[in-house]
């Protein structure tokens, strides 16, 4: 029974080695894509990911950048938020939840090469303030892309299932060309990548995956940037997509702070790329747990919509779950226990009252 038992167990590590083999000593792999599909069987995915607190106005100038657009199947736009605990409004963090978002963690105090305690408080926090399951909140991404290998050390430990710290710019080891980008990759036998913004080990092995940073680059091929590149976001992440759908479809990362997103031209540029994104075809915005379960069970493009619904979560415990999060209350504050602003001096003469349409404190109380 012991022998059975071991073998089952050495088949299931064989299994997962083959299935992933993007190594230092196997970098060819690296831009291949998982269960030897071809490219133009696999479906061409695009992340969004924003990085800090979640206040009133990281809420709502995500609203207004993803607010309104659909894919193909009807469901909205979805984001991966990488959030550190100073700034952030519970209430917001669970209406984005409940809304089909991905909830990730950025350390409590946004310190780079974090410790354990920074790591694994801000899990703790997130799910104690919201009530989002701890099983939920796997993904880390380390500020200012400063990682190191206690920082890796404590996600295994504590069960994350991956990190996204580690930048690729393009040429590099696991990606040869603009068109031959990498794939996430696992960690278990050490670290492919050149780890310029923070340091890596070469003995270091972890039970987790890393999700580059992959840069976008110009018409001449140089890289700009892989975090809010400057420039036309239309143009880079249009010239990106293109490459990579000529290309072996590694997945399409847009890498924010909603800082340095709030310009009207660049929400008007975002727009039109979503825009011009979701009209491609087998083209699919997905959270990075999506895209990572996919990797561990990858479909063809044709079969993938099965994969990608957007059903309500049912598995949030809190006594009061806010879907709603009005965003910017202006004369008010949100009130968590009643999702809704509360007004200043509302109900009197002369204090400020709901705006029906908007639920902000805009009107004058009469
Ligand atoms: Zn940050």
């Amino acid at each position: 029974m012991r022998r059975l038992q071991r073998l089952a167990i050495l088949l299931v590590v064989v299994s997962q080695a083959a299935a992933y083999p993007c190594t230092p000593n196997d970098l060819e792999s690296c831009p291949k894509a998982p269960g030897g599909l071809r490219p133009d069987q696999v479906p061409q995915f695009i992340t969004v990911t924003w990085d800090d607190g979640i206040s009133p106005f990281s809420y709502g100038l995500v609203d207004k950048i993803l607010g309104g657009l659909k894919q193909r199947n009807d469901c909205p736009i979805p984001s991966t938020y990488f959030i550190c605990v100073t700034d952030t409004i519970p209430a917001a963090v669970q209406a984005l939840y409940m809304a089909g978002n991905e909830i990730a963690t950025h350390t409590m105090t946004h310190v780079g090469n974090p410790s354990r305690e920074e790591i694994v408080g801000a899990r703790t926090w997130l799910a104690n303030a919201t009530g989002i399951p701890e099983s939920k909140i796997v993904g880390f991404r380390a500020p200012f892309l400063l990682h190191d290998e206690q920082g890796r050390n404590a996600l295994a430990d504590a069960g994350f299932l991956y990190d996204s710290s580690i930048p690729d710019n393009v040429p590099s080891k696991i990606s040869p060309s603009l068109e031959q980008r990498s794939w996430p990759y696992r960690m278990d036998q050490g670290i492919p990548q050149d780890c310029d913004t923070g340091s890596c080990s070469p003995s270091e092995r972890h039970n987790l995956w890393e999700v580059p940073l992959w840069s976008v680059a110009d018409e001449n091929g140089q890289p700009i940037a892989s975090m809010d590149p400057p420039g036309n976001a239309y143009d880079n992440y249009k010239r990106e997509l293109e490459r990579r759908l000529a290309g072996n479809r590694a997945p399409l990362g847009l890498f924010f702070h909603a800082g340095l997103q709030s310009e009207a031209s660049r929400v008007e540029e975002l727009r039109k790329f979503i825009e011009y994104a979701t009209s491609q075809p087998d083209v699919w915005f997905v959270t990075t747990q999506q895209l990572l379960a996919w990797m561990e069970n990858p479909v063809p493009a044709s079969r993938v919509e099965q994969q990608l619904k957007c059903e309500k979560p049912r598995d949030i415990k809190a006594n009061n779950v806010c879907e709603t999060f009005v965003g910017d209350c202006k004369f008010g504050t949100f009130d968590g226990t009643t999702c809704k602003c509360a007004c200043m001096g509302e109900g009197t003469p002369g204090g400020y009252c709901p705006d029906p349409s908007t639920g902000e404190c805009t009107v004058m109380c009469s």
